[in-house]
């Protein structure tokens, strides 16, 4: 029987094995920290490469290691700096935890920092695939009970948003997104709802092409068929204007470099 000190944990014990046990549940340890009870996590496709392969390129497993980066959460406890959390707010939490004093945190960078732990990354801190998890309180960020199972999309949806970002604005531009997968279809989707002139989707993968039909994209491509540059500089013999690399494939960035405009 579980004892109120312990807890549940999905722990990958080898490659493809993942097992529930009973582990020590965390205690708040600190004034900046809360302790939450995981409500909802999702998976990621880097979770899937864990469980299947035991790694992501130099990521390696080193088993048992709890995954998972994704979650929504109830606010059980709170530490002693009284911030405006308060046990029974539901959170959605931000899965990269960075130090607040190297030179990127000092440079408003905390996502570059240099001893960033992101939760469920091996080497880095176990994840949150468990019942309770301590983060600091500026990991956490308020939301509805009622949106709190659409909160679960609020870590990946963050990505392209920033993505988007980071391209500074695409109406009235030639968008390209290589990789449909759920970022890059949110990355088209966006692009389509900014006003964006023309939208291009590739993968390797139709059904994913599909989806890409459905956010709106004029044109898809699956380079496992056709070929990609000739088809698109032949649609835009200019090139386009911002290209999304969604896929982390180097043959995407070798397209990428030919398919963007000087
Ligand atoms: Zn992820
Ligand atoms: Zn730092």
């Amino acid at each position: 029987m579980r004892t109120m000190n312990e807890m549940r944990a999905g722990v990958l014990s080898g490659v493809g094995r993942l097992e529930i046990i009973e582990v020590t549940r965390p205690q708040i340890s600190s004034p900046q920290e809360v302790l939450l009870r995981i409500e909802t996590i999702g998976i990621c496709g880097s979770d899937l490469h864990y469980f299947r392969t035991g790694r992501i390129g130099d990521q390696v497993v080193d088993f048992p290691f709890i995954i998972g980066h994704e979650a929504v959460a109830v606010v059980k406890e709170v530490g002693s700096n009284k911030g405006d959390l308060r046990p029974g707010d539901w959170v959605v939490i931000d899965p990269a935890l960075s130090c607040g004093r190297c030179d990127q945190c000092r440079a408003g960078r905390s996502h570059t920092c240099r001893q960033l732990r992101f939760l469920g990354c091996p080497g880095q801190r176990a994840g949150c695939l468990q019942d309770y998890l301590v983060l600091p309180r500026n990991n956490c960020f308020k939301i509805n009970e009622e949106e709190s199972t659409l909160g679960i999309l609020v870590e990946p949806i963050a990505i392209a948003i920033y993505a988007h970002h980071l391209a500074e604005g695409v109406r009235n531009k030639k968008v390209i997104v290589l990789g449909g997968g759920p970022l890059g279809l949110v990355v088209a989707y966006i692009s389509r709802q900014k006003g964006c002139q023309w939208l291009g989707v590739t993968d390797k993968v139709d059904a994913r092409l599909e989806g890409a039909r459905k956010v709106g994209a004029d044109w898809i491509g699956n380079p496992l068929d056709q070929n990609i540059i000739k088809e698109v500089e032949s649609i835009n013999p200019e090139q386009v204007d911002i290209i999304f690399e969604c896929c982390g494939q180097q043959e995407a960035l070798d397209q990428a470099e030919i398919l963007l405009k000087p």
